[in-house]
């Protein structure tokens, strides 16, 4: 292994070991990469309990009612801004702290119910579930997550209920994508009673309308010349915190308050420190896995109003004297965007309940959230676009508006191609360990190694050998289920044979990294269909009920995830990848240093 695998291994390691200490379940996503399917996570469905359904119906009645009489998205994106009494009123609904404990004054809704809430709001306006999702699924997270009883008690109860606004300060100009090159600077006071903060932030949501932002600063590592990245609990009142840019122009998401600012010697009290320090990673990691979730409901949403605005269309519009409807090429639209919808609910729910049953480690499976819905999101607006033809080039209909406020989905919250990596590159380092135990105790074998190596064998023979069981309850799913289940003893195959073909190499090979975490993403996207649909057609037989139009949509969705996984695990072996990487190196030369 050479010096930079090593420092990658390590790397991967390291973010590991941060977010996770412990020993923890083996969750969904890794047990796939395993060749495992780890059913009690995704089976039976999921279902939020009868007490908080309750509550959530009502909540969820509350809201649309408001959000019909006030919500105008078309003005929103006309006047770059949410009216101070959309804000207000979703406030009172208890949307803005849904998921925070009753006693500071919130819903104490899980994360499923949250979604519900979301997924609403996202099939109106994505500027306000945007702006929710800023101020309640990461702006507020740290602090309920990570506070303090006395901070979560100062702080907590007016932003709950919207008299104060949160934000999440991470993006700076070096530091993107590349999340950890975190450069602003929190030095320590000489009596270490306060931290003096410098630095800029930029793309920040609701930096300027928030009184309280979770801003994540470097501090230094005691005993040592390094540096590690804590959070802090800034407000805008602190001497030395200074807007730049209140609201960037942009192309989408307009009514959001995109902006910059910058912090020159600030003087944050340690009390407002969020969680512990120099873990500011694992902070804000954490927080951005309930954010991704929250995304997964809102393009939800949106992909629910493709659904309605499609068909409307492909009904009444007439060519050559049929309805769009008649044409086939139409009809390939409609189904693949009911099919996208189905899928996009399912997962989402399933993602969710994951945190609300308390799995420690999700992170690979909101990553997967995440960039499905977000891909799903805009091809599904392209095709109800497309339906429309011309008239959804003009304002007077939401697509163009639509389209415009999706393009951020995939860029957000972690490009989706680091997250695509990410999947890859987490999901195959327990199988990619056990390999190397095996691999090194061949080259040195030791009596301390062997028993390592034999359990490490015994693993990855188990699981080549082994089809795994689908465990469906209605008769109707059993052969889907089935092959479900090869699909995923072949995922395992072409992961293991990956592993043993490209060894070390494989951390920078992301094209093969892409194929791996695409089939990956089908697997789960189709673990959460099929789940959906026996759960409804067990529901529908205890109740005598016949198909519904959503179980065509189901069987679309897998048979033609299927599709896509048996062609991306060929492409592992059958691909254009040398031309393509010799075409990209002709064309950008060589790197500047
Ligand atoms: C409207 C808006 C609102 C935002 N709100 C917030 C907020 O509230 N808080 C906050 O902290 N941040 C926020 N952001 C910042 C957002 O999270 C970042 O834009 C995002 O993380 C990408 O960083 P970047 O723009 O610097 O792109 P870069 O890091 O420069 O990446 C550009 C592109 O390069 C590619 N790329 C980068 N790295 C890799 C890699 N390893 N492998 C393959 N391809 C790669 C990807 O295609 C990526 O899209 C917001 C951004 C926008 C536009």
């Amino acid at each position: 292994m050479n010096k930079l695998d090593t420092e990658r291994q390590k790397e991967i390691q390291q973010a590991e070991e941060l977010l996770f200490a412990g020993p923890q379940a083996l969750g969904f996503a890794k047990g796939l990469f395993q060749g495992r399917f780890v059913a009690d996570w995704v089976m039976p469905y999921p279902r939020i309990p009868a007490a908080q359904q309750t509550e959530l119906d009502k909540s969820l009645a509350e809201l649309r009612r408001f959000l019909d009489e006030h919500l105008n998205p078309v003005e929103i994106d006309r006047q770059a801004d949410i009216p101070r009494e959309v804000i207000d009123g979703l406030g009172r609904v208890g949307v803005l702290g849904a998921t925070a404990p009753v006693e500071h004054g919130g819903l104490g809704f899980t994360q499923m119910a949250n979604c519900k809430l979301l997924e609403e709001i996202g099939t109106r306006c994505a500027s306000t579930s945007v702006f929710v999702n800023a101020h309640h699924s990461i702006g507020i997270r740290a602090l309920l997550l990570f506070g303090t009883n006395s901070q979560k008690e100062k702080w907590l109860p007016r932003l709950v209920n919207g008299e104060q606004l949160g934000a999440f300060a991470l993006t700076e100009r070096e530091a993107g994508s590349d999340a950890a090159n975190v450069q602003m600077q929190a030095c320590p006071s000489a009596d270490g009673s306060y931290f003096i903060l410098n630095g800029e932030k930029r793309y920040i949501t609701n930096a300027a309308i928030a009184q309280v932002l979770t801003v994540m600063a470097r501090t230094p590592v005691p005993g040592s010349d390094k540096t590690a990245i804590t959070a802090f609990l800034v407000t805008p009142d602190m001497p030395g915190f200074t807007i730049l840019e209140a609201r960037m122009p942009k192309m989408g998401i307009r009514g959001t308050a995109t902006g910059r600012f910058t912090l020159r010697d600030v003087k944050v009290p340690k009390e407002n420190i969020l969680g512990p320090m120099g873990k500011g990673l694992k902070v804000a990691l954490t927080v951005l896995d309930f954010g991704r979730t929250t995304f997964g409901a809102c393009c939800t949403g949106a992909a629910k109003t493709c659904l309605r605005l499609a068909i409307e269309h492909a009904r009444t519009r007439k060519q050559f004297n049929k309805t769009l409807g008649e044409f086939e090429l139409v009809k390939k639209k409609i189904a693949r965007i009911a099919a996208g919808a189905y899928a996009m609910e399912a997962m989402t729910t399933a993602t969710a309940s994951l945190i609300d049953r308390g799995l420690e480690d999700y992170m690979v499976e909101t990553a997967m959230l995440k960039v499905f819905t977000t891909e799903r999101l805009w091809e599904i607006i392209n095709d109800t676009f497309q339906i429309y033809g011309g008239s959804a080039y003009f304002v007077d209909l939401p697509l163009e508006r639509m389209l415009r406020d999706a393009r951020i989905n995939q860029i957000g919250e972690g490009s989706n191609e680091v997250l695509t990596s990410f999947i890859a590159l987490v999901g195959m380092r327990g199988p990619g360990m056990e390999f190397k135990e095996i691999y090194d105790t061949m080259m040195k074998p030791s009596r301390d190694r062997m028993g390592k190596a034999w359990s490490a064998g015994k693993n990855r023979l188990g699981a080549a050998i082994r089809i795994p069981d689908v465990p469906v309850r209605s008769e109707q799913l059993h052969t889907t289920a089935r092959q479900l289940g090869r699909l995923i003893w072949r995922f395992n195959f072409a992961v293991n044979r990956a592993l043993i073909t490209y060894r070390e190499p494989i951390l920078d090979m992301q094209l093969v990294q892409e194929r791996i975490a695409d089939a990956a993403m089908d697997l789960f996207a189709s673990t959460c269909v099929l789940s959906r649909w026996d759960a409804e057609l067990q529901f529908a037989r205890r109740n005598g009920d016949s198909a519904s139009a959503d179980d065509s949509a189901a069987d679309l969705f897998l048979r033609q995830s299927f599709r896509r996984i048996r062609r991306f695990l060929g492409e592992l072996n059958d691909n254009d990848d040398k031309a393509l990487l010799a075409t990209a190196k002709s064309f950008l030369g060589k790197p500047s240093s």
